[in-house]
């Protein structure tokens, strides 16, 4: 996973003027580089390398090789970015991008050594105490940016940890919905009815309002959007929190971007909209409060997950009718959810080379007490439930 920090430079008036020039410099080497591609059709760094390494070493002395060849690598980036369409031009004030050979950073010391066109300078920051978790982090590059109404430079820094390794026996799938929040590959089930007794408040007022169309309707309407954005934030809250704690160390989500909305909800436009807000909020919680206790989130590709068999791997649609999975090659029955939840885990175990997940099995009665939903399956285990 990456982070960028941003640190503020403690420079002297002498040591900001030189940042300025070098800034500038690189800037104009930058643009020059980026003509010379874009003139000749190449992005390629070897290529631009052997026609402007030379010429521009002569014109510009004073450059130290390396943050010209930083800048050279990043002006043809820039020219890869816009697939040579247009030509890339910055301005003398504009942020550069420093490798680790120009930009020295080392966060622990809280010093930094930057060339430039008179030699090195090395100077001192502050790490901000919200920043301190990231001291044993690796650099990756350093971006120098220089803040004119402040005449203050910054130094944003890509910083990056190795997600934790994670053994075998350890991956939690978890399925997200809207009946239920999620259900996990364990068999926990998060699905307050607080949730749903809130959400039908307020959808039931919001038809209300909207039908009114007032302006004052509208303006009540705007102030319970909001009320019920701070409950669901709450509820995701507690249920990344709960599902974090969990012995796993790996949690493995649907990949959001393609996830399903039941289509009952079509049409609605608010609904999805909260619903798909929402299903974000709770990996981001997830994601964060996972990295807190160094565990970590997957995302797998959400294709199939709620039609697959999770015990023989069969995919066919009619498998899933509503809440109830019944698999029409094995005869495997569970519950939706937790099918989808489990085939979620699999995919991250195939996809990341870890061994088996635990899954004690649930009965039926025991889902329809905790639950409230009718499933049909032959399976007597143990089911635990959570709630917000
Ligand atoms: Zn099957």
């Amino acid at each position: 996973m990456d982070r960028t920090i941003k640190l503020k430079l403690d420079l002297s008036n002498e040591d900001k003027n030189t940042l300025k020039e070098t800034m500038g410099v690189c800037n104009q080497v930058f643009n020059e580089v980026a003509e010379y591609g874009f003139e000749n059709n190449t992005y390629s760094k070897i290529k631009i390398h052997h026609a402007t390494y030379y010429p521009i070493r002569e014109k510009y002395p004073e450059l130290p090789s390396a943050i010209l060849q930083g800048t050279r690598d990043v002006a043809c980036e820039a020219l890869k970015g816009v697939k040579l369409k247009t030509l890339p031009v910055n301005k003398p004030y504009s942020a550069i991008r420093y490798n680790k050979r120009v930009c020295n950073v080392k966060l622990i010391d809280e010093t930094v050594s930057i060339a430039s066109i008179n030699g090195r300078i090395k100077t001192t920051f502050k790490v901000p105490i919200y920043y301190e978790k990231y001291i044993d982090w690796e650099l990756r590059t350093s971006t120098l940016r220089y803040k004119k109404n402040q005449d203050t430079f910054y130094l944003h820094i890509t910083i990056q940890k190795q997600s934790p390794e994670p053994n075998g026996d350890r991956v939690l799938g978890i399925d997200r919905g809207i009946v239920n929040i999620a259900v996990c590959s364990n068999n926990i089930f998060f699905n307050s009815s607080q949730v749903k007794n809130t959400r039908a408040k307020y959808a039931h007022l919001r038809a209300e309002l909207q039908n009114k169309g007032t302006r004052s309707a509208k303006r009540l309407l705007k102030k319970i959007s909001g009320k019920e954005k701070r409950f669901v934030t709450d509820v995701n809250h507690c249920i990344s929190k709960e599902i974090v704690f969990m012995p796993f160390d790996v949690f493995a989500i649907e990949d959001l971007t393609s996830i399903r909305v039941q289509s009952r909800n079509k049409g609605k436009r608010f609904t999805t909209k909260l619903n798909n807000w929402s299903f974000y909020q709770l990996q981001q919680f997830l994601e964060y409060k996972a990295e807190a206790v160094g565990k970590s989130i997957v995302t797998i590709d959400p294709r199939y997950t709620s039609q697959k068999c999770s015990k023989c791997g069969h995919i066919y649609k009619g498998n899933r009718k509503g809440h109830s999975f019944k698999c029409v090659k094995c005869g495997f029955s569970l519950h939706s959810d937790l099918n989808a939840s489990r085939n979620i885990a699999d995919i991250a175990i195939s996809n990341f080379g870890r061994a088996c997940v635990d899954r004690p099995n649930v009965t039926c009665d025991e889902v329809k007490a905790l639950t409230g939903i009718e499933t049909e399956h032959s399976y007597k285990l143990p089911i635990s439930i959570g709630s917000s």
